[in-house]
């Protein structure tokens, strides 16, 4: 997944009897593990509910089992039944504990029979957490509704009754009813040429964790990108994102030729609608995508790049909790660098390294001391607190250490023989490190030393001497900006005509968080930075000009709110007006009218937004 700072959550802590095994899930993968799911499902668009019928296949580990344990979240459970070989059904008798706050509902069906398959007969809440349900209004072409899931961490068990932990892994074959006209696609390979018949079946024959279980439905057209790539999308942004996302075939090659072939088969990207509250959600064989990154001049294709490393780091090989959720995003944010290096050069990939180091640096004194760890205390730590810039950035600055301090053609050895020796499985942390202590810090010795590996990994903060790359381009940017500050360069004399996304991006994030309203107002004048169309410079933007008191980007900065759901990019802007009790009224407002757009985990961080603001405020 693609995020960045989404940490507006406070920590979870996890209640007692869940942490047994994967303190986020219920499921008791000692008793028994499910191997496959088979999944029936209808898409009723009217009610924002999927009539599902969900049979697993088990495998029991204790021949002394009496039930299956399984995650919910806010399901309605018609009936549960075991399955015998020929296919006949018996009633089981089951119990849906209380919903638990983080959890979900914990449900036990009684098994005394240890059966082969069990099948569970349900529908979704209109309020589940894992789906987005939009009117035709809400979409771009405004024809037909819909809808799309979002799993990861632990919201797949809001759409489907499972063991909700990615140390378990599945294979799944689904069939899916919906409304004539609408295209279903799911997290397996699809089929381009389907007809629009409201009958779509899918078969994903590698096994996966379930929070890259995925589907999505409504007006997609779809436009081949390459000999195994398309790209999905509402008929009006398909050409658009066909053109971005055209060097997609050269991507995958640059990956391959790196850590060998590519498991999948096809990789094609959905483009949804503004409301996806990531970057992008690496579902295999159809990365999910923010239309945030269709600027036109593929400067942040660096998101396809991430989500196709991740057929790599994460779904190849899998953090097996979501402590250790760094193994997928550290790992894959190495991986992103090296493609945007291989096809894009060393220039950009350095100023995403650099972009994100500083970023770091900047926020990472602020966290808790456990929060700062790569591998942090798993009792302190809830699944999406997990996902936070350290997993992602701490994470890839770790890797480029070892790259540097290994050589890079040892490292990309060691790697590759990693991807190999753990393919499909779901490992930890401290497996992770038994492999790589004799593999390549062993193997090569001298070149740094255990105490140093296990301070990244354990330790909080950033070691000392971490190294940073050089981009002679952020140099400049960076006197510019001192020289303009200082008043000694006049906002139209800043050499930013050729700025691309990035330098743009480093020129305001190193802005004072505060700066002095005269020249926020020097800047927009000679550059229009209000209303640009490139919302990762109109988040940098806003913030700042909110910041500053520049209340003429009040209106601006809330069509921006309104336009774009994806929570890094939106967020910000409602922590900028929340300083202030007239601007914490503004963003209620922006908030009241864009609500209903929002995914339900967008609405999640807003709210958590105002409470906070409201307390500082008291
Ligand atoms: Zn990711």
């Amino acid at each position: 997944m693609r995020l960045f700072s989404i940490l507006a959550f406070g920590t979870l802590m996890l209640p007692l009897a869940a942490r047994a095994n994967d303190p986020n899930s219920y499921a008791q993968p000692d008793q028994v593990r499910v191997t496959h799911l088979d999944l029936d499902l209808a898409i009723d668009f009217p009610r924002k509910q999927l009539d599902g019928q969900a049979t697993l296949t088990l495998d029991w580990q204790n021949p002394k089992a009496q039930s299956l344990v399984l995650d919910t979240r806010d399901l309605k459970i018609a009936r549960v039944e075991a399955l015998a070989a020929d296919g006949k059904a018996t009633g089981l008798k089951y119990i849906l504990s209380p919903r638990d706050k983080q959890l979900g509902s914990k449900l036990t069906i009684a098994t005394p029979k240890r059966p082969a398959q069990v099948r569970i007969v349900y529908t979704t809440s209109p309020e589940a957490s894992g789906l987005q349900w939009l009117t035709p209004a809400q979409t771009a072409d405004k024809k037909l509704p819909f809808m799309f899931s979002q799993s990861e961490s632990i919201h797949a068990r809001s759409w489907v009754p499972l063991q909700d932990s990615p140390a378990i892994r599945f294979t799944y074959d689904a069939r899916v009813t919906a409304p004539k006209d609408v295209r279903v696609v799911m997290s397996a390979i699809n089929d381009a040429k389907h007809p629009l018949d409201g009958k779509f079946a899918f078969d994903q024959p590698h096994p996966i964790p379930s929070y890259l279980l995925a589907i999505a439905a409504g007006d997609l057209a779809v436009k081949e990108t390459g000999p195994r790539s398309a790209v999905y999308a509402e008929p009006s942004v398909v050409d658009k994102a066909a053109h971005e996302f055209e060097d997609t075939e050269k991507l995958i090659a640059a990956t391959e030729q790196l850590y060998g072939p590519y498991a999948w088969g096809r990789y094609d990207i959905l483009v949804l609608p503004p409301s996806f509250p990531f970057g992008g959600m690496e579902n295999p064989n159809m990365t999910f995508a923010t239309p945030t990154v269709l600027v036109g001049d593929k400067s942040l294709v660096s998101l396809v790049s991430h989500e196709l490393a991740h057929s790599w780091s994460g779904n190849l090989v899998t953090s097996a909790a979501w402590r250790d959720i760094w193994l997928n995003e550290g790992f894959t944010t190495y991986v992103q660098g090296r493609i945007t290096e291989a096809v894009y050069g060393n220039a950009l990939a350095d100023e995403e390294a650099l972009l994100s180091a500083r970023a770091l640096q900047k926020s990472i004194g602020a966290m808790a001391a456990n929060a700062q760890k790569l591998a942090p205390d798993p009792r302190g730590i809830g699944a999406d607190d997990a996902l936070s810039d350290v997993a992602y950035d701490k994470g890839s600055w770790f890797l480029r250490t070892l790259e540097q301090r290994f050589g890079r053609e040892r490292f990309d050895a060691y790697l590759k023989g990693y991807f190999h020796h753990f393919a499909f499985q779901s490992i930890t942390t401290e497996q992770m490190l038994d492999y790589m202590k004799p593999n390549l810090v062993e193997k090569y010795p001298g070149k740094m030393g255990w105490d140093e590996v296990r301070a990244w990994v354990y330790g909080e903060g950033i070691p000392k001497g971490a190294p940073l790359p050089d981009s002679p381009r952020f140099n400049t940017i960076d006197r510019e900006r001192s020289d303009f500050l200082a008043g000694k360069l006049a906002a139209g004399k800043l050499d930013a005509k050729g700025w691309n996304t990035q330098e743009w991006m480093y020129f305001l994030d190193r802005l004072p968080d505060a700066p002095p309203l005269a020249k926020m107002q020097q800047l927009d004048a000679a550059w229009h930075l209000t209303g640009t169309p490139n919302a990762e410079i109109g988040m940098r933007w806003y913030s700042h000009a909110i910041a500053a008191g520049d209340k003429a980007v009040w209106n601006a900065a809330a069509e921006h709110m309104t336009r774009i759901g994806r929570i890094y990019l939106t967020t910000p802007l409602y922590k900028a007006f929340a300083k202030t009790p007239e601007g914490l009224a503004f963003a209620e407002q922006v908030y009241a009218r864009a609500r209903a757009g929002y995914h339900p985990l967008t609405q999640q961080v807003v709210e958590s937004v105002f409470a906070s603001a409201k307390t500082a405020h008291k």
